[in-house]
């Protein structure tokens, strides 16, 4: 099964994204994670996407690209995969369409998490405090979710045009939220 999860920034995405790969046995593909690994390993593509993401602005599609499709090279995503921070745009849906009919491949479904503003700017305030991530400041998440709304948001459309889409009420505890994912699948 190839998941894409959609949400913004503070949605729980990651979190759920993670118990999804454990009860699914299914890969857990983040982009937000390579691109932080590639930063904290100072990769020349790192060097370059440090900057933009501190910004809260999207790294290039090219450079997320490379990434992913170095990623999908690995054995371990042939039981397929939950894809959680891409697409971002809708340029990166098309390409990954297009990514994956070269393999005979596509999507299954796509889940989009539906929360409240906020409960976001909770979440993240808590978030920066626990994990210093140093594109949680206030700022910066104020940003990062205008960018969301702008580039992101679309790529849900996107997905509801092609049939794929399931809304998933985003509030509540993980427990309950990770329930309405199983059960909507
Ligand atoms: P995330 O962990 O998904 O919130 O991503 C953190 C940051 O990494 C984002 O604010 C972007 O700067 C960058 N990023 C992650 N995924 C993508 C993507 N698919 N396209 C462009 N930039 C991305």
């Amino acid at each position: 099964m190839r998941l894409v999860l959609l949400g913004p920034p503070g949605s729980g995405k990651g979190t759920q994204a993670k118990l999804l790969q454990e009860r699914l046995k299914i890969a857990h593909i983040s982009t937000g994670d390579l691109l932080r690994a590639a930063v904290a390993a100072n990769t020349p593509l790192g060097q370059i996407a440090k900057a933009t993401m501190d910004a809260g602005e999207l790294v290039s599609d090219e450079l997320v690209l490379e990434l992913l499709e170095e990623r999908l090279s690995e054995p371990d995503v042939a039981n397929g995969y939950i894809l959680d921070g891409y697409p971002r745009n809708l340029a990166q849906a098309q390409a990954l369409d297009a990514l994956l009919e070269r393999v005979e491949q596509r999507i299954d479904r796509a889940l989009a998490l539906r929360v409240d503003e906020d409960q976001i700017v909770e979440r993240l305030a808590e978030r920066a405090s626990q994990q210093g991530r140093s594109d949680d400041s206030e700022e910066v998440v104020r940003h990062r979710m205008r960018v969301y709304e702008e580039q992101t948001a679309p790529v849900a459309d996107y997905y509801a045009n092609k049939g794929l889409l399931t809304e998933i009420d985003g509030m509540g505890s993980i427990e309950t939220i990770n329930q309405r994912l199983v059960d909507a699948l």
